[in-house]
């Protein structure tokens, strides 16, 4: 297709700007000496523009979206609607608080229902991301040290099966990791966390269910052996998807949580987000957290600095309009829907593996929460057909891939999470596309190995991508 800058023809609008209203100021040395290279495009062109780019891509509104780990939920519409309130949008952030005092109660009610949902007694918006919200989380950790003299606490434990993003925070955030291994069945292995406790330890990152998409059935146990050897728990609620409304991270022995709205909270990823990765705490740790909380006065609702912060983490309160969406998604479903959409994740995800089971090998032969990992090394050495070849494959079935090669514990894996939001029709659909594409596999590899065969490009270079990216238009 043609890029917006090939589609430009010199003095082509496509707005009348109002006239300037303000006096006109000559910037001097400060003005552009360079022609800005914007693309010339009327209305049409661009709208064409966008379309073509929609329908050269997946997104979570072409088709399913199994990507494990991420939780591509579909995002309601109404989410958009009360994003778009002009109380909401039409406001500034250093407006007097009388003022915005409909912002301050969204803040406040989405800070008292998230509480609830993870079991922690405060909440920060401020960190735009998860990965954003694990170093804000693990400040709040360090702080707790520091501010006790207990200087000697460096380290943090994360085990093999964890997101990427736990270790790289941890770093970010001065801790040196400590990894420790999984047990065969996929959980947290206890002697190899009680051997590497100890005076040391600031504390512990864990997603449980974890990243295979298993419930790990003695976390009770492994916060404890963390608290008694002085450390903190911190959960990742990146994918609460199995649990809202079913367990609480805070009553399981964590401390510290962070979530992803742009996941479980149903607002959107990437290019629809911004992201949202609030933080949660227990009381104690509550004077730690970034920049203001609010309260509710006689006089109505007001910010309250927190005494003992660790600074802020984003300029203001975060992105706002985010929290008003997944506040909107959770008053939508109440209390019931919430847990009722717990429950549909995992049964839609064993619905899934069961169908699978028989043509696919699981990495874990039991019941999974919201998502499940299949290994593809047999495949891989008897027909030479990979995760990869498999995941293509789905594209050519208008389905988006499954999660690949992740959690790095399990070769060849490919990670399934169809969430709740899908139709038994549409499992179906899943169904029947993989085990048609196993049966190919077999009688014809080489088809699977060259898909996918319909899509607007076909295999790419990925190193290539990921080493030389070219991001931006080169002008000649
Ligand atoms: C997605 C994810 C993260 C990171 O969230 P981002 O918003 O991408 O930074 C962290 N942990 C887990 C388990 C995740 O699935």
């Amino acid at each position: 297709m043609k890029l917006i800058f090939e589609r430009s023809v010199p003095g082509r609008r496509c707005s009348i700007l109002p006239p300037c209203d303000v006096p006109e100021t000559d910037l001097g040395e400060f003005g552009r000496t360079k022609e800005l290279h914007l693309p010339e495009v009327s209305e049409n062109d661009i709208s064409r523009h966008y379309t073509e780019l929609a329908k050269e891509t997946h997104g979570v509104n072409d088709g399913q979206y199994p990507l494990g780990s991420c939780t591509m939920k579909y995002n309601p519409k109404i989410n958009e609607y009360t994003a778009s309130l002009p109380g909401f949008t039409g406001v500034h952030p250093l407006q007097p608080e009388r003022t915005v005092q409909g912002c301050l109660k969204v803040l406040h009610t989405a800070e008292k229902l998230f509480g609830e949902i993870t079991g922690m007694d405060a909440m920060t918006f401020e960190p735009a991301a998860g990965a954003h919200g694990e170093f804000t989380g693990l400040l709040l950790i360090k702080a707790y040290h520091d501010r006790r003299g207990d200087t000697k606490r460096t380290k943090i434990i994360v085990p093999d099966s964890a997101h990427g993003t736990n270790p790289a925070s941890a770093v970010m955030a001065g801790f040196m990791v400590v990894n420790i291994p999984s047990t065969e069945d996929g959980l947290v292995d206890l002697d190899a966390l009680r051997a590497a406790v100890g005076e040391d330890t600031a504390g512990l990152m864990l997603t449980n269910p974890n990243t295979v998409g298993l419930f790990d059935k003695n976390i009770l146990t492994i916060t404890q052996i963390v608290h008694e050897a002085g450390g903190l728990n911190y959960y990742d609620g990146a994918n609460l998807n199995a649990v809202m409304g079913v367990a609480r991270p805070g009553d399981m022995g964590f401390d510290v949580v962070h979530l992803n709205l742009h996941k479980t909270f149903s607002t959107p990823h990437g290019g629809g987000g911004p992201g949202s990765g609030p933080v949660g705490c227990k009381a104690f740790l509550k004077e730690y957290l970034p920049g203001a909380g609010v309260v509710q006065t006689p006089d109505g609702y007001c910010f309250a600095h927190h005494a003992d912060s660790v600074g802020s983490v984003k300029a203001f309160y975060g992105n706002f309009l985010v929290v008003v969406k997944a506040l909107t998604y959770i008053l939508m479903l109440g209390r019931e829907g919430i847990r009722e959409a717990s429950q549909n994740a995992v049964l839609n995800a064993n619905y899934i593996r069961t169908g699978l089971a028989d043509a696919y090998d699981m990495a874990y032969d039991e019941t999974c929460m919201h998502e499940f990992v299949m290994s593809l090394e047999q495949e891989k050495h008897a027909i030479h057909v990979s995760a990869m070849d498999i995941a293509k494959s789905l594209l050519d079935y208008g389905i988006h891939p499954p999660t690949m090669y992740f959690p790095l514990i399990v070769h060849e894996a490919l990670m399934v999470e169809p969430t709740e939001t899908e139709s038994k029709e549409t499992l179906d659909e899943l169904i029947h596309a993989f085990l048609e594409i196993h049966e190919k596999a077999k009688t014809d590899p080489a088809y699977v190995q060259s898909a996918p065969h319909t899509t607007a490009v076909k295999r790419l270079d990925e190193v290539q991508a990921a080493r030389n990216p070219r991001l931006r238009y080169v002008f000649e």
